[in-house]
């Protein structure tokens, strides 16, 4: 101890990296100290992507540094664990008393909770867990567009004085699912960050771990000034194209116009209140297209949200719901441990490799996809997905992976599975005419995987999936099939060759 007065020290955790919310928010350089931690035990927790771990290990640092160039007293620290950490700063300090927002994961809570930190409330979204299980209490089902028109409506957003939606409906999904343009068009460029020695020391630093994945090239914001740059380019860039192709996928173009802004969001950059805030003063300039606000103001207010509330509501039995019991290892092709030539997985897969991110129809109709039809086991892919994704985190990964992509929930959040055969691929990617399969073949050694395992996952899972009136038209197609046998021969081979990394 230093025998200097005993003070307050805030703990701020690695994804909540901003100075004017949560337990800093009303302070001032020597009211307190602030405790960072850089774990060992979760660096060493996952086989993560570079990018993901350059992201947020550099942004704890450069975090720190501005805190310290304000005045304050920081003590950023690596240490075994977080608790660790905790104890040996209480150990070398007089510390009076450890305030903290509470955390983003169950477990993070648990453990400020046992080791007697307070917390004041999470204020980094728009609705608290706590709020949302009070719009949830009375209701029999937790449909998402019902929770984002009540986030609409409550917060003002895109609303009009007689609270009736701005432009007359809630939803413009259908204007937004267009097929890659066929014009050749080119998509709104992001800048890059020039690295600092800050950047350059922890690149250096995670090479020590077991990562994958392209290095760190100043592609993902550090700083709350450059999350703010990336929000100013995609406001007057990217929102307008946004909407209309937000669902295509295309070989060469791995964002299309999709913000990618979730991975600022997610570490604490940005707030989703001034992103939405932002998207609706560039319609009201007339600037962007409605059906495009409309849709990405979905996606931050309300997908976003609602992942976030039903996390919360969730857990922790949630983690190990696996109700189609699938049981396969993450394929080899996802974990670059194998090539595969099903075009549209390698590009996905690539662009994953090279950014640490592939758009949500990528992630669902690709990854997510293949996952469920193959029948991968629901845990192992959400530790994949969380490792390899810029924007990963535990409470954004688990409902979209367990809920969404995987049904292990039985369809407590989504109420059919997302699975779908090669045809929904050809219809919005431009993977299948360069691929060595056939999207519409099912047996034989053209047919795409994802057709003869469609068919296969409806056999596979018919008695799980017979009481959902959503799934009666596919179950009636199936059993309709003259050449299931076949199809479920074939799927075997598909499998198989799966496993190996040779498909
Ligand atoms: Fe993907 Fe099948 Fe199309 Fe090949 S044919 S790109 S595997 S959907």
């Amino acid at each position: 101890m230093t025998g200097e007065t005993p003070r307050e020290t805030v703990w701020i955790l690695g994804d909540q990296l901003r100075r004017d919310r949560g337990a800093l928010a009303e302070r001032s350089p020597g009211e307190c100290r602030v405790l960072m931690v850089i774990s060992d035990h979760k660096l060493a927790s996952k086989r993560w992507h570079r990018q993901r771990l350059h992201l947020v290990v550099s942004a704890i640092e450069h975090f720190a540094a501005e805190l310290r160039d304000e005045g304050f007293e920081v003590d950023l620290r690596h240490a075994p664990s977080l608790p660790a950490g905790l104890r040996d700063h209480c150990d070398e300090f007089d510390v009076d008393r450890v305030i903290a927002m509470e955390p983003m994961s169950f477990d993070g809570l648990a453990m400020l909770q046992r080791a007697g930190v307070e917390t004041i409330a999470n204020d980094q979204f728009l609705c608290h867990y706590r709020d949302f299980a009070d719009w949830a209490a009375d209701r029999a089902s937790l449909k998402m567009e019902d929770f984002y028109r009540w986030q609409r409506r409550r917060l003002d957003i895109m609303i009009e004085p007689d609270g009736s939606p701005v432009n007359g409906q809630w939803n413009f999904d259908h204007d937004n699912r267009e097929p890659p343009p066929k014009d050749g068009r080119s998509w709104p460029t992001i800048s890059t960050f020039a690295s600092d020695e800050i950047d350059e020391s922890v690149a250096a630093r995670i090479e020590e771990l077991d990562v994958w994945g392209a290095p760190a090239d100043g592609r993902w914001p550090v700083t709350r000034t450059q999350a703010l740059q990336r929000l100013d380019e995609f406001i007057e860039n990217g929102l307008d194209p946004f909407g209309a192709h937000e669902d295509a996928m295309i070989t060469d173009e791995w964002k299309l116009a999709h913000s990618v802004l979730a991975s600022s969001m997610n570490l604490g950059l940005l707030h989703p209140g001034e992103i939405a805030e932002a998207a609706e003063v560039a319609f009201d300039r007339g600037d962007a297209r409605i059906n495009s606000v409309e849709g990405f103001i979905r996606q931050v207010i309300g997908w976003r949200e609602y992942v976030w509330g039903v996390y919360w509501l969730w857990m922790p039995d949630y983690r190990s719901q696996n109700q189609l019991n699938a049981n396969r290892p993450v394929p080899p092709a996802f974990t670059g441990a194998a090539s595969t030539h099903m075009r549209c997985v390698s590009t996905a897969i690539s662009h994953v490799e090279q950014h640490g991110y592939a758009h949500h129809i990528e992630r669902l109709m690709v990854l997510g996809n293949l996952a469920l039809t193959a029948g991968v086991d629901p845990q192992a892919m959400t530790e994949w997905m969380w490792a390899s994704f810029v924007d990963g985190a535990e409470w954004v990964m688990l409902p979209n992976v367990i809920g969404m992509a995987l049904h292990a929930d039985g369809g407590q959040m989504a109420t059919k599975p997302y699975a779908s055969g090669g045809a929904y691929i050809n219809k919005m990617s431009d993977s299948c005419k360069q691929c060595r399969y056939n999207p519409r073949h099912r047996t034989g050694d053209t047919a795409c995987p994802f057709t003869t395992l469609y068919w296969d996952f409806l056999a596979r899972n018919e008695q799980a999936l017979t009481g959902n009136h959503r799934m009666a038209r596919q179950l009636a197609g199936m059993r309709r099939l003259s050449d299931l046998e076949d199809v479920r021969e074939r799927a075997v081979e598909v499998l198989a060759a799966l496993d190996q990394g040779v498909l």
